[in-house]
């Protein structure tokens, strides 16, 4: 068998186990039909579901747990080590040069890595008081910046031959040319969470750098569905700064948040965070801040277990190669925006001409005349689908693409009409994908949606809303959670059990 194909099929194989270890896929749930189906989990974007890898290393792991300040007994030593492995894993996920680039680990996901990002070369560099991003970014991704810095430059993404793309390159270049000497960074997502578009981050970090500035990547939802090269372009313009990710959208538990980044940018500045484990020695009118990455960024007691298994996760997606998944996950999401752009009442936000725009792992879209919580609800109740709704955290994005779609509708519209549309449309209904999801879940999605858009009035008829809020209730179906799980039983139980 040639190299190639050989490569492959290990590839195939080791995603296949990958895929069957997911924990959950065959969860099922009674629905408001009276039926008990298997739940189909199209949420990824907000938290993929955890692989069955994550939790066994992590069992294996457990007996030898400590804090890895101890350091003399073997659970310190052996925790020490493997926290240390976890930094390294990342690096090597992310194809950074570790003599360039190091990484630390932050509590609360992307949010805590990017708000410390912000924080931190604030002060470094007080004059540089402008951040260039763009308005397809998650708050995480903005707000952070405006928190700290004078100016927030929200560059406009390109507009398509049918639609929004991704960012507008040539706007980021006008902004860098229009507050030269002032740009501190240019931050940017790899993949929106609300179209699942990606950005030509290279591109975008051999800009920033012929400006003398440089990038910083929300990798939150890119990590997942792409590889990543931080270091290693032939043209090292092309090289990232600092990226950004969490481990609660990559297939592992709870939400460690990593920050990796050229070791410079985080030296010379006095760390963000103060406490145990990042000085070197402490008095009572003075403390001295060690010098070491990463521990001068993580300072107390780290979510040691979550970094674990977020670099076991990295580890495994790594030797299957983010190549061969990207290649599978962007075949899925193409055939399900080819399919849903064919059923007559549901818009598809974005440009969907996947040739011209590619998409990493979600979609947003809107039955037309249908409310987004309550499409979303009938995708709960009645088919067994989990998706999200609403704005994603990304309200400017949300509203100018929905904006863009009604102003192709609204010409032969009276007011209240179009009052009454655009309260339909204050959100979208987003489907996201992992590795675990299959042609069948698309099937699943694109046949629900055509049976809802055919049936509008009967399923309308199904549920009420309370005046206040956004949220559908069913007129009879409730769903009661504490049966299948309520964490207090489970202890009960668990205390009264042999
Ligand atoms: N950036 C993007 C693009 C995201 O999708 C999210 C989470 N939805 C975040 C940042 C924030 O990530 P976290 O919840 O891990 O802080």
């Amino acid at each position: 068998m040639p190299k190639t194909e050989n490569c492959a099929s290990q590839s195939q194989k080791m995603l296949a186990k990958l895929q069957a270890s997911t924990i959950g896929l065959d969860v099922q749930y009674q629905l408001a039909s009276g039926d008990t189906t298997r739940r189909i989990y199209l949420d990824s974007t907000a938290s993929t579901l955890q692989l069955g890898l994550a939790r066994d290393i992590t069992d294996k792991y457990l007996p030898h747990y400590a804090n890895t300040h101890s350091n003399v007994h073997f659970n310190a030593k052996l925790s020490s080590r493997e926290f240390e492995w976890a930094h390294d894993m990342v690096l090597e996920f992310v194809d950074a040069d570790p003599k360039t680039h190091g990484c630390f680990f932050v509590g609360s996901g992307t949010t805590g890595g990017i708000n410390r990002v912000a924080r931190t070369l604030s002060r470094k560099w007080p004059r540089k008081d402008v951040v260039i991003t763009t308005v397809m970014e998650h708050h995480s991704n903005d707000l952070p910046h405006r928190k700290n810095f004078n100016k927030v430059i929200h560059v406009p993404v390109q507009v398509t031959e049918n639609s929004f793309g991704c960012a507008a390159v040539e706007e980021i270049e006008k902004a860098l040319k229009e507050y030269a000497g002032r740009v501190n960074y240019v931050a940017v997502t790899g993949a929106s969470n609300v179209t699942g578009i990606t950005n030509p981050i290279y591109d975008i970090a051999e800009l920033a750098h012929r400006h003398g500035t440089m990038i910083m990547v929300d990798a939150a939802q890119m990590a997942a569905h792409m590889p990543i090269q931080m270091s290693g372009h032939e043209n090292t313009a092309r090289n990232l700064d600092i990226v950004c990710l969490s481990g609660h959208k990559i297939y592992a538990p709870s939400s460690p948040g990593v920050v990796i980044t050229r070791l410079d940018l985080f030296c010379g500045v006095e760390p963000d965070e103060v406490g145990g484990g990042m000085v070197d020695d402490v008095y009572l009118d003075r403390y001295l801040s060690t010098d070491k990455f990463p521990d001068r960024e993580e300072a107390g007691t780290p979510n040691i277990v979550g970094a674990i298994a977020l670099a076991a996760v990295l580890c495994a997606l790594k030797k299957i190669g983010m190549n061969y998944i990207a290649k599978e996950e962007t075949q899925l999401i193409n055939d399900t925006i080819s399919q849903l752009v064919k059923i007559k009442e549901v818009v598809v936000y974005g440009e969907t001409n996947t040739g011209e725009c590619m998409r990493a792992g979600a979609l947003s879209m809107n039955i037309r005349g249908m409310h987004h919580a309550l499409t979303a609800a009938i995708l709960n109740d009645y088919f067994n689908i989990a998706v999200r709704n609403a704005c994603f955290c990304a309200h400017p994005y949300v509203r100018e693409m929905i904006a863009r779609d009604l102003g192709e509708q609204i010409d032969d519209l009276s007011n209240e009409e179009l009052e009454e549309l655009a309260e339909l449309h204050r959100g979208m209904v987003r489907a996201s994908f992992g590795l675990y999801n299959d042609a069948a879940d698309v099937t699943a999605l694109v046949s629900a949606l055509q049976q809802i858009s055919d049936n509008k009035d009967y399923y309308q008829s199904q549920y009420h809303q309370p005046d206040t809020g956004d949220e559908y209730f069913h007129n009879t179906f409730k769903f009661d959670s504490r049966p299948i799980f309520s964490t207090q039983t489970e202890v009960h139980n668990w205390l009264a059990s042999e």
